[in-house]
């Protein structure tokens, strides 16, 4: 039984996380979804249980998907669920220069392996902010983001 994390803030949960979920459940039996959050924050905690609580009714329907709420080390986070592998997504050069030096920390501190998934080229220009961005503006944004799973409306 293979287990990896998908460590991430979903802020909100987008079409472009649901795409690497959906990969990763090709490469692994499990997948914990993680919604990490600073308890330094003011209402952290109910913000991430509440994305929690959206993505987990996305995936009711699947077993494979579990999703939690975590603050601390993600390499803590993946040991807690007996996971050796963190899942990420890379988009654009920018975010494989941060996420090779996050693999680099979590490799150089814990044996977990880090898996980058190369973003799907037709959803590679989305991102959460750019969804708040243009929430923010009255625009519609519900075409980036996942449908409920349609048995839901049965
Ligand atoms: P974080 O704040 O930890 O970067 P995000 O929720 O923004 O959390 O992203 C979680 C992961 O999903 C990151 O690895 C990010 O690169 C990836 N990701 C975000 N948007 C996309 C997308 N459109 N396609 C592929 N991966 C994505």
């Amino acid at each position: 039984m293979r287990t990896a994390i998908f460590p991430g803030s979903f802020n909100p949960f987008t079409l472009g996380h649901a795409d690497i979920v959906e990969r990763a459940l090709r490469l692994f039996d499990r997948l914990v979804i993680g919604i990490g959050y600073n308890p330094a924050k003011d209402d952290a905690a109910r913000s991430a249980r509440s994305r929690a609580a959206h993505i987990a009714a996305l995936y009711r329907h699947d077993p494979r998907v579990s999703v939690r709420c975590y603050d601390g080390l993600t390499v803590d986070f993946a040991r807690a669920e007996h996971a050796d592998c963190i899942v990420r997504g890379v988009r654009e050069v920018a975010d494989f220069e941060y996420e090779r030096r996050m693999a680099d920390v979590n490799s150089e501190i814990s044996p977990v392996e880090t898996v980058l998934l190369a973003a799907n080229p037709r959803l590679a220009f989305l991102s959460s902010s750019v969804v708040r961005e243009l929430e923010y503006h009255g625009y519609d944004v519900s075409r980036f983001l996942p449908l409920p799973d349609s048995r839901d409306n049965v």
